[in-house]
């Protein structure tokens, strides 16, 4: 008696062990090694080979129209390692069948951790500090020198209020801070939790000392963080972003700075990646992080186990998990 056949898959990004090792265990799998993940010409090539009839991949991978086309028939499932899903032609990968699987839920907390430790990070001048002690402190700093935002008590605004927003909401109630949120629906009651809803974005903004972002990348949602919407805030607010860097024009965001309409922002994400705008590390005013919001070993393990079991589930004919439309 042989081994049962075991469903082959092509895992074209580089995870952590815990995943590649049970990919390797319950699939018969083709892991991705080397010092990047899979190019998309690597990513075809290696489905091909394969005759994988599941792909698992992260944001680096662009499943655009052109990628799917060239993606063999043979292939049923492609699970991204991520809640976001722009990197994908969802109307090009339905239209040809395509199952698309994502990972909501497992990385709320720890993106929303790192939201706030941003948010903290930007408002109390944490890099700053950090940067004397290492160049050996050594000076005198006086009560009034390099004071930050208090943030206990403020106002914060949350354009998003879906389920990274309201982990986000749940921590700054523990700032005992004042919950407003923007999104083009009003959520119930019992997920508010106390938050205000604003239909019109523009009419909170000039209440948010602090505004996190919380919403999908879309083209509704392209640079609606602009010129016009950061002249609304309240001169010296706060900017924290681990969404992604599509919903801001980074122009627009690099003339707040550096005018002093934003005190400072935290960013985890932006319009080009790796390859971000330089201007930005030069600012003192900014932390920034290399896109990394939900990259706990608990929670990246958990969202590799994810899409995993999506991919089990839609090749052993049960439904997938979590697809992206039903
Ligand atoms: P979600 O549960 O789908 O929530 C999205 C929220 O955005 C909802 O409140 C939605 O409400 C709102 N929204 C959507 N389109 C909008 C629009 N045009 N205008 C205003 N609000 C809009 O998503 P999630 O799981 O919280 O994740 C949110 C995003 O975080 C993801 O899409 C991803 O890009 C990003 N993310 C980043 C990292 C990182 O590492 N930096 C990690 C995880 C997630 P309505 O539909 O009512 O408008």
């Amino acid at each position: 008696m042989g081994q049962p056949m075991r469903p082959r898959l092509v895992v074209s990004a580089l995870l952590p062990a815990a995943v590649t090792d049970r990919a390797r265990a319950e699939f018969d799998a083709l892991v991705h090694e080397g010092a990047d993940d899979m190019t998309q010409a690597e990513a075809i090539a290696a489905v091909r080979a394969h005759r994988a009839e599941g792909l698992l991949l992260v944001n680096t991978l662009r499943l655009d129209a052109a990628t799917l086309a060239a993606l063999p028939a043979d292939l049923r499932v492609a699970a991204t390692c991520s809640v976001g899903f722009d990197h994908i032609d969802t109307a090009a990968a339905r239209a040809r069948g395509l199952i698309v699987t994502n990972t909501p839920g497992v990385l709320d907390d720890c993106t929303a951790d790192f939201a706030f430790m941003m948010l903290l990070a930007a408002a109390r001048r944490a890099h700053e500090y950090d940067d004397i002690m290492r160049a050996g402190w050594r000076r005198r700093i006086g009560q009034g020198d390099l004071l930050g935002v208090k943030v206990s008590g403020q106002t914060i605004g949350l354009l998003g209020m879906g389920r990274i927003g309201r982990a986000m909401a749940r921590r700054a109630r523990g700032f005992d801070m004042r919950v407003l949120y923007h999104a083009r629906n009003r959520l119930p009651p019992a997920l508010e939790q106390g938050a205000t809803w604003f239909r019109d974005l523009r009419e909170m903004l000039p209440q948010c000392r602090f505004l996190s972002l919380h919403a999908p990348a879309t083209r509704e949602t392209d640079r609606i963080i602009n010129a016009g919407t950061l002249a609304l805030l309240p001169r010296g607010a706060v900017l924290v972003n681990v969404a992604r860097g599509g919903l801001v024009d980074e122009d627009a965001l690099y003339d707040a700075l550096t005018s002093g309409q934003l005190f400072a922002a935290g960013l985890d994400v932006f319009r080009a990646e790796p390859d971000f705008d330089l201007r930005f590390a030069a600012l003192p005013n900014v932390i920034l992080s290399p896109h990394i919001g939900s990259a706990s070993v608990e929670t990246r393990n958990a969202m590799g186990f994810r899409a995993l079991d999506n991919i089990a589930a839609v090749l052993a004919g049960r439904g997938p998990i979590d697809p992206l439309w039903s």
